[in-house]
């Protein structure tokens, strides 16, 4: 008996065995490299830090730039600063060649702005090149006064535009090791947003890359600050988000995953609240994004004191703040343009608005 039953056993498990072991092994396979994906992402996340982020606001809202008034050369100068650390990065730009700026024409402003430009830089996907990761942030800012007090702008949106530097440098990183993201991840740093987003409107008009193909534009504008409601040690570990479920069911829930994951920061909706007097939603570049049915996220910290005063200056960012800030975005675009399906939008005819 207890042979006859050991040969049944071992019948059974050598006639199992052969499928049975290579599906556990595909399945390992394919749960190693998600594994490795995900220890990845933090180990770029964490290339995001404070020390950077700082080193380049000082620069970038310093007064060289003098407020980066959208036409002005100030702003010039920042798009300059912008190419140039793309290219000190090796990251390219979509146009080709040397060229990081699509230019937009005078013509397409109202009110006697000069011509100005997006600057523009990608990393391409490994496996989906044609689908489009856009983070943007709008680099421009409201200049200097009659009296000649320069508007440094260090959180509107010196905050964002070098958040997106260090996530850039972050994703390059991956892609030096092998590990670049499998869709085409675009920084679109945006001008004219403080006159009336018009880089982001330009662009969605004039897109590099087809909309259609376009699966999220996570835009970051003012992460740097912490409003009054969020005084206090308890409160201050926060980032509102605005508009994250109002088009994808999908973007909303990677954006919660990410954070209970990554950042822990505390996620303040209040903002997204479809009867919010501010209307936020409306009112930074995402929404041309958003109007054409892209799912879209708006990393915002509130207004404060010094929002579009002189006083915006660089000393008084909370750089460890808005450093998880910034990394909340990178996880997020990581997991948008690595996992094996697009983004599902499912909020369209609900107006997203
Ligand atoms: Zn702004």
């Amino acid at each position: 008996m207890k042979n006859i039953i050991l040969i049944t056993a071992s019948f059974i498990a050598c006639c199992c065995g052969t499928p049975r072991n290579s599906s556990t092994k595909e399945a390992k396979n394919k749960s190693n490299k998600t594994e490795k994906i995900e220890t990845a992402a933090v180990s770029y996340g964490k290339q995001i830090t404070a020390k950077e982020l700082k080193e380049y606001l000082y620069t970038f809202a310093g007064d060289d730039f003098e407020g980066r008034d959208t036409g002005e050369p100030g702003q010039k100068k920042a798009a300059e600063f912008l190419k140039a650390e793309y290219k000190k990065m090796g990251i390219p730009s979509p146009l080709g060649g040397d060229d990081y700026y699509q230019e937009i024409p005078k013509s397409y402003f109202r009110g006697g702005i000069k011509a100005s430009e997006n600057v523009l830089a990608f990393i391409e996907g490994s496996e989906k090149p044609e689908e489009i990761v856009v983070i943007s942030a709008h680099y421009d800012h409201v200049g200097v006064d009659k009296k000649g007090n320069i508007y440094n702008g260090a959180d509107d949106d010196g905050s964002g535009t070098v958040s997106m530097l260090e996530i850039a440098e972050a994703f390059m990183q991956a892609k030096k090791d092998g590990l670049g993201p499998k869709r085409t991840v675009l920084f679109l740093h945006v001008t004219g947003e403080e006159k009336g987003l018009y880089g982001s409107k330009f662009y969605t008009e004039n897109p590099v890359f087809p909309l259609e193909n376009t699966v999220t534009d996570l835009n970051i504008d003012m992460i740097g600050r912490i409003d009054k409601k969020h005084e206090g040690e308890d409160k201050s570990n926060y980032v509102y988000l605005i508009g994250s479920d109002r088009l994808s069911t999908d973007l909303h829930e990677i954006s919660e995953n990410v954070n209970q994951k990554y950042t822990k920061l505390d996620l303040d909706y209040t903002y997204n609240a479809k009867d919010d007097p501010n209307r936020f939603y409306f009112r930074s570049d995402h929404y041309n994004f958003a109007k054409h049915n892209i799912p879209i996220i708006f990393y915002f910290n509130g207004v404060h004191e010094d929002y579009h005063k002189p006083t915006d200056t660089p000393d008084k960012i909370e750089y460890e703040l808005m450093t998880k800030r910034a990394q909340l975005v990178f996880y997020t675009a990581w997991e948008v343009a690595n996992r094996l399906d697009r983004l599902e939008v499912d909020g369209v005819g609900k107006g997203g608005e």
